[in-house]
């Protein structure tokens, strides 16, 4: 297990241990709170990219929650799925059945649950889960 540092889906700094699951509702609350308080501008916490804006319309799946900022949508998830012969910028399965597949693929991935709200542009990372039939393992270990 190695600990590193990258910029996540989001353009955000994160770090982590690349096989466990991670919640990050911890770190969402406390940010909703900072807005609610004044500490942080809505601005700064409601600016999901075009990319991520699109995707939560078009194959985000409804969390059954109101938006925590403008208590006016339904937040969605969208799932970003990263590993080996996908693309750099990891891929966004349109469907759950092709999340599935990339879930259940030989290969390790790390999937990356983005919580988004399709009207005012809110986003934070909802969790993030390795996947792949073999996601905690070397893919070829030599026998010695
Ligand atoms: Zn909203």
């Amino acid at each position: 297990m190695s600990i590193t540092t990258r910029t996540g889906a989001l353009g955000r700094e994160e770090s982590f241990a690349r096989d466990a699951r991670v919640e990050y509702r911890l770190v969402r609350n406390s940010v909703v709170r900072d807005v609610r308080t004044g500490r942080r501008e809505k601005v700064d916490v409601c600016d999901a990219h075009p990319e991520l804006m699109r995707a939560a319309k078009n194959v985000g799946k409804p969390t059954g929650e109101s938006c925590p900022i403008c208590d006016s949508n339904e937040t969605v998830e969208v799932t970003y799925v990263f590993g080996a012969g996908l693309p750099a910028g990891g891929t966004c399965p349109a469907t759950a059945a092709e999340l599935a597949r990339l879930r259940g693929r030989e290969d390790p991935v790390t999937c990356y649950a983005v919580e988004v709200c399709p009207g005012c542009g809110w986003h934070h990372l909802a969790r993030r889960y390795p996947a792949g039939r073999n996601p905690t393992r070397p893919r070829r270990r030599r026998q010695p």
